[in-house]
């Protein structure tokens, strides 16, 4: 039996990890590398394993970089089952859509431009096989992933549908329990469950670290931030641009500049959802309120309340997209991507980023080689569709509403999943930055973990 980390190793993005027991291998994720665009292109072309060879995929969760190139393992001939929770499987149907259209239009544009440019990795035919693949597993059954192997999805409480994996491994008499955390959310948001770490002393555990060296400010504070902000550009009459991920973020966001609002603590800006994806992917919260965190008690009746309301417009059209860049006057413009690689986020970013009024508000973790991350850095200049800009907007950065545990909470969730009184399991850190992980990894290995952070290639035996 034996591991092999073949993305988000040493990094965040591109998760896949291979786990072989005896005559099968199963994905632990497929997700799309981000970053430098050519060296992620050709990270992305080169899958780990030929797509025959593969027995099953195991899915943690929706968000790109785990699951975005699924589509690709298909269009190279992979037929198998792919896992993930119902929720999961609902989301991906829109997300990997969403992504063969963000490839096949930022690729028109660039041509249009006469700019250089690859072709999509994948087109939407091939999204719509991936899905007719994917079987949905609700939270806490045990289901047979292939001969050896059986598996059982606990809640990660990071995005709707999110999970940690229990992977029970057995190969002639020898057993082992692996537990992959998938990626790990806060405590006490109002809408996503706290995680649930599985309690099964494990034997290794492949944990992620992307906050594996930092402390975020408390939900409460980043709510107060985020109405300061609002506050803040609104009197000066600029916009308040916020890169989100269509799925998690922006359904936070939404609920709080509506408590806001409410409370009176910010002024009656309009609010833009420019996303369709987002607009999709509030239908689909409400379809799984079984996942919401019912400790808030949020009924079905909140879900207007929530994720609706008079001063929220969800743009569809490009040319309700369009028109927003031209549009004066104080607002709150909400558009993906997260990491500002893709999508309507760099349209508005063109139009605002060199305008002092704006803000630039980063809710969200933003990867080495992105564009978020050159922002979050204060760079004079960026690039953005291969135009020069001037970064003369405020940035500012709200760690609080991270869908990633920090340190402490990363720490917790690992001293759960070693049960009371069992031996430390051996962990190997993922999805993380080399800083980060040295930094966690220390800090385990102070306290008795055998732990490592294997690179990119890298094997481990069970
Ligand atoms: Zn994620």
């Amino acid at each position: 039996m034996h591991l092999s980390f073949e993305g988000a190793a040493r990094e965040v993005t591109g998760s896949c990890h291979l786990l072989t027991v005896g005559a099968h291998t199963v994905a632990l994720d497929c997700g799309l590398f981000q970053g430098r665009r050519e060296e992620s292109r050709a990270k992305n072309e080169r899958l780990p394993i030929a797509p025959t060879a593969l027995s099953a995929v195991v899915l943690s969760h929706a968000h790109i970089d785990h699951a975005g190139r699924l589509p690709f393992l298909v269009a190279r001939g992979y037929r198998g089952p792919i896992y993930a929770t119902p929720a999961t499987r609902d989301l991906c149907a829109l997300m990997l859509a969403d992504s063969a259209r963000i490839q096949e239009s930022d690729a028109a544009y660039l041509e249009r431009k006469g700019r250089p440019h690859a072709p999509p990795l994948y087109t939407t035919a091939d999204v719509t096989q991936t899905i007719a693949q994917m079987i949905g597993v609700p939270y806490g059954r045990w289901f047979d992933v292939c001969p050896g192997i059986r598996a059982r999805y606990h809640d990660a409480g990071h995005i709707l549908g999110s999970a940690s994996v229990v992977l029970e491994c057995a190969e002639g008499d020898a057993r082992r329990t692996l537990v992959f955390s998938g990626d790990i959310g806060r405590s006490g948001l109002d809408i996503i469950r706290d995680p649930d770490p599985p309690r099964v002393a494990a034997d290794v555990v492949l944990c992620e670290s992307t906050y594996g060296n930092r402390d975020h400010a408390s939900v409460s504070g980043a709510k107060a931030q985020l109405g300061e902000t609002v506050r803040r550009t609104a009197e000066r009459g600029g916009k308040v641009l916020i890169p989100a991920f269509a799925v998690g973020r922006t359904q936070e966001l939404v609920y709080d500049l509506h408590g806001l609002l409410d409370r009176k603590q910010i002024p009656a800006v309009p609010v833009f959802i420019d996303s369709p994806l987002a607009t999709n992917a509030t239908a689909i919260f409400e379809l799984h309120p079984d996942c919401w965190d019912r400790g808030e008690a949020l009924v079905r009746t909140d879900a207007d309340h929530l994720l609706r309301a008079p001063f929220v417009t969800y743009t569809r059209d490009v040319a309700d997209s369009k028109a927003l860049n031209s549009r004066r006057g104080p607002a709150v413009i909400i558009a993906a991507s997260g990491m500002c690689e893709s999508g309507r986020i760099l349209h508005h970013l063109l139009h605002g980023a060199s305008d002092t009024k704006n803000t630039i508000l980063i809710v969200g973790f933003q990867a080495e080689h992105t564009l978020g991350r050159r922002i979050v850095e204060q760079r004079p200049q960026v690039r953005i569709f291969g135009e020069e800009v001037s970064l003369l907007a405020d940035v500012e950065v709200l760690n609080g509403y991270s869908a990633h545990g920090d340190r402490g909470e990363l720490r917790r969730w690992l001293d759960a999943v070693r049960a009371d009184g069992s031996p430390a399991p051996r962990v190997h850190l993922v999805h993380g930055e080399p800083e980060a992980q040295d930094a966690f990894a220390a800090a385990l290995a102070a306290d008795g973990y055998a732990v490592d952070a294997p690179p990119r290639g890298d094997t481990r035996t069970l």
